[in-house]
């Protein structure tokens, strides 16, 4: 798969090409990834359901297309990147690696610190999953202070970006001007930095948002590279006392009319979403945004369920999660134990991925994808047959797995054993069910039919064995 950037202002979009009936070998991969048919793929990218964030430039490298949207696998995103404290490209590649490896679908790369170009760079060439970035940081780094920003100087990053071989794009445009003073009630205020920027900046020279102003500027340039947006949400609510406010679903409703413009100019969108969200009020964001943003794939914050577990907070956003994928969110992004904390490290990294790789996986099963099930029926049937063997490579986390059964029985000859340290031999419930079925089936009587006459019981050769079942357990294995 290898295409090149439009010159003079053509348009070598995922869409535009949907939408012209071609069916192109990005879709084809995607298709065979998701066990579906191509041509509800290429129906699914040009009804704008559905995005394959694929930079023509990135397709030159590593990149294996994936394909965000509701009627496809929730996929999970990674935040990855440097800060001003800590900044270690080495460390970041090693963070892609950990990422992928733990089943993230696209990274995005969240630098402030040191070097960003080159971090950057590094990241897209070593990814082979899709890259996000949020272009605004790049710009800010470049001048210092948001005041200083201006609308040239981040269309400039942004076609570097596009030209670097980003894949997606967030996007603050939504939030306007006359949004900011929506926020004055909020117990946490603005805590996108991408949306405290350009209320900084708004407020400085009392004008308009210019990501919103210069909104088809940024389409001219995605068009030429493929460059997908992620609308931001920078109003999101950073507490549970915000959700769901005015302020947040004023700026939903701006990010469905930009999609339209967006869409337009045939240039792919998705939307991003909250955030902090009480359990009881995840299902109105699923909603409004399938209503107001026309469909587009939702790719959401958490949302974190509660605000009280700092350092457990991969564990509060998987909860939120999994109920935004089952109402029909496309991407989550995770959140790791090191949230509102610290820069997560890249053991931090596996944890977020693990606990929003269940949440989306969870989701897939609620809304009855194409395969889900057979992934768990296939563990269950390994675990309930003791092959422990099977149990651990079918597992989500498959060296996890056997270090926790390892912890305690160790040697060899327990991987054919008929329990494990939980309940032991004598309590396996598994282990008891199971020779209770082989009893029952030796012991079942089959009606001998047209005569009227029963046939003798078979003699039961399980009961008698099953008396002591343990005695049946090789010693090597107790
Ligand atoms: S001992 Fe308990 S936990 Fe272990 S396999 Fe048997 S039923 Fe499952």
């Amino acid at each position: 798969m290898s295409r090149s950037p439009s010159k003079r202002g053509g348009n070598v979009t995922q869409r535009y090409r949907a939408r012209r009936g071609e069916i192109t070998p990005e879709m084809r991969f995607v298709a065979k990834r998701e066990k579906a048919d191509p041509e509800f793929v290429r129906s699914e990218v040009a009804r704008g359901r559905a995005i394959i964030p694929a930079n023509v430039n990135h397709l030159r490298h590593r990149l294996e297309p994936i394909i965000i949207g509701i009627n496809f696998n929730c996929k999970i995103n990674a935040n990855i990147g440097n800060s001003a404290t800590t900044s270690c490209l080495k460390d970041e590649l090693r963070k892609v690696d950990m990422a992928v490896k733990y089943h993230a679908d696209t990274v995005m790369d969240l630098s402030t610190g040191a070097n960003l170009d080159d971090t950057r760079a590094a990241i897209v060439k070593h990814s082979r999953v899709p890259v996000g970035t949020v272009p605004i940081y790049g710009a800010l780094s470049r001048v210092g202070k948001a005041e200083d920003l201006s609308p040239s100087l981040v269309l400039e990053e942004i076609e570097k970006q596009a030209r670097q071989g980003v894949d997606y794009m967030t996007i603050h445009a939504g939030v306007l001007r006359e949004h900011v003073s929506l926020t004055k009630k909020r117990l946490t205020g603005i805590v996108s930095r991408g949306g405290a920027l350009l209320a900084q900046w708004m407020s400085a020279h009392g004008r308009q948002n210019f990501l919103y102003t210069h909104f088809e500027d940024i389409c001219a340039i995605f068009k030429k590279y493929d460059v997908a947006f992620s609308l931001g949400d920078g109003l999101r609510p950073g507490s549970l006392h915000d959700a769901n406010d005015e302020a947040q679903f004023a700026e939903l409703k701006v990010l469905g009319d930009l999609t339209l413009k967006a869409w337009e100019h045939d240039v792919q969108v998705m939307i991003e979403g909250p955030g902090h969200v009480p359990l009881h009020l995840v299902q109105m964001n699923a909603d409004l945004e399938q209503k107001w943003c026309h469909e587009a794939p939702f790719y959401t914050l958490g949302p974190i369920v509660t605000d009280v577990a700092p350092g457990y907070d991969h564990i509060t956003s998987a909860i939120g999660g999994a109920l935004i994928g089952w109402a029909g969110a496309s991407m989550l992004c995770y959140v790791t134990p090191a949230e509102h904390l610290s820069l997560p490290d890249a053991e931090d990294v596996r944890q977020g991925c693990i606990a929003h790789k269940i949440a989306a996986h969870a989701a897939d099963l609620a809304r009855g994808r194409r395969g889900a099930r057979d992934w768990d029926d296939a563990i269950s049937k390994a675990r309930y047959e003791f092959r422990w063997k099977d149990q651990f490579a079918l597992a989500m986390d498959p060296s996890t797995a056997k270090k926790k059964h390892d912890a305690t029985l160790p040697a060899e000859s327990y991987k054919d054993a008929r329990y494990c340290s939980m309940c032991g031999p004598e309590f396996c419930s598994m282990r008891l069910s199971r020779d209770a079925h082989k009893i029952l089936k030796e012991r079942e009587t089959p009606l001998s039919l047209g005569t009227g006459k029963v046939s003798k019981a078979p003699r039961c050769k399980a009961a008698k064995n099953a008396v002591s079942p343990r005695k049946r357990e090789p010693v090597s294995a107790r």
